[in-house]
């Protein structure tokens, strides 16, 4: 199979250069001149816990992007997603499975705007990764995929995908309720990034603040009402199970949340497609939700300040 991975950043590079080591065909599509560049003269170079290397993988600018492609992997930030898809609209004319496992609400809404459902798959994972700098990252850690086709026209399609993923070692799964999933991740996201960004502080040190569980069941109760209003089955225990897990030092408690770290380097966040989404939503459906109103409305001003 061909696969084209349109945002070449931190986790787009990641997969790009798993699926290229276990024998895929890759292309690395991306709209950053210099990281193109670096990675077309040089090769990706990849730091991990136990060594680095660089992998010779072919880049292009998303501008630039033709040619034919089985699978199209989207990895930009939800609110840059639109943006790309325009871009890449010649690739995919012509790709029998686009992807998306980025994070937030929204994202497969935004995918049926470019492309038909038939062809969309959707998911979570629990990979991750850095962006060091141009042509450079570094992939510590392992992680798994949950995904699903949104149509189920094509299973034998759907198999040989997931079996290409597991081949690379992602670690992949097809899911009976991917949106249940992506819920459940976003209302986690809902509750780490944002306090964690708003009081400068890691996962470990917002959870030993006497209040944290009280402040992040106020975001999660708002959630689950609004999830339920879109027959998403979600569950209070099954988001307070795991913000609870990772208080744990010994878990993820050093961990800095991405929203924290976009603020820090002055970049916009991914709120609008997490609070900012259950806000919008569960106005639309008359429910209140002025905690996860009020929390997108803070995270806006530190973008803005
Ligand atoms: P990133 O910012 O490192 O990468 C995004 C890439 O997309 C960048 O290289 C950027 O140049 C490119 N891009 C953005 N808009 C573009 C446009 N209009 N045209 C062309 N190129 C464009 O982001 P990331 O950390 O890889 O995250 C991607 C998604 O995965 C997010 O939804 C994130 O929340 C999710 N995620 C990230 C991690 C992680 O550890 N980094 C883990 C799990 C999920």
């Amino acid at each position: 199979m061909k696969i084209a991975i349109a945002g070449a950043g931190a986790m787009g590079c990641r997969f790009g250069y798993m699926l290229a080591d276990s024998g895929v065909d890759v292309t690395l599509i991306d709209g950053w001149k210099t990281h193109v560049d670096a990675i077309n003269q040089q090769g990706l170079f990849v730091e991990t816990e136990t060594d680095s290397r660089r992998y010779s993988l072919p880049a292009m600018l998303a501008e630039d992007a033709r040619g034919a492609f089985d699978v199209v992997i989207l990895f930009t930030k939800a609110m840059q997603m639109a943006e790309m898809l325009q871009k890449i609209a010649p690739v995919l004319a012509r790709a029998k499975v686009v992807m998306t496992l980025s994070n937030g609400l929204g994202n497969i809404e935004t995918l049926e705007q470019y492309v038909d459902r038939s062809v969309i798959y959707a998911g979570v994972t629990l990979w991750s990764c850095e962006l060091e700098g141009p042509g450079h990252i570094r992939a510590t850690g392992s992680g798994n995929i949950e995904l699903q086709p949104m149509m189920s026209a094509d299973m034998a399609m759907a198999d040989r995908v997931v079996d290409m993923l597991n081949l690379a070692g992602l670690n992949a799964e097809l899911s009976a309720n991917v949106l249940l999933s992506i819920w459940k991740k976003a209302a986690f996201n809902s509750v780490m990034n944002t306090y964690c960004a708003l009081l400068d502080c890691n996962v470990g040190e917002f959870g030993k603040l006497p209040d944290a569980l009280n402040m992040a069941r106020t975001v999660v109760r708002e959630i689950v009402l609004v999830a339920r209003s879109q027959q998403i089955p979600l569950t209070e225990e099954m988001v307070m199970h795991t913000v609870q897990k990772v208080f744990d030092p010994r878990e993820s408690g050093e961990h800095y949340p991405s929203m924290h770290q976009d603020l820090h380097k002055g970049r916009l966040t991914e709120i609008d497609y997490l609070n900012g989404a259950v806000a919008r939503i569960g106005e639309a459906q008359g429910i209140a939700v002025p905690v996860n109103r009020l929390l997108t409305q803070l995270i806006h001003a530190k973008e803005a300040q």
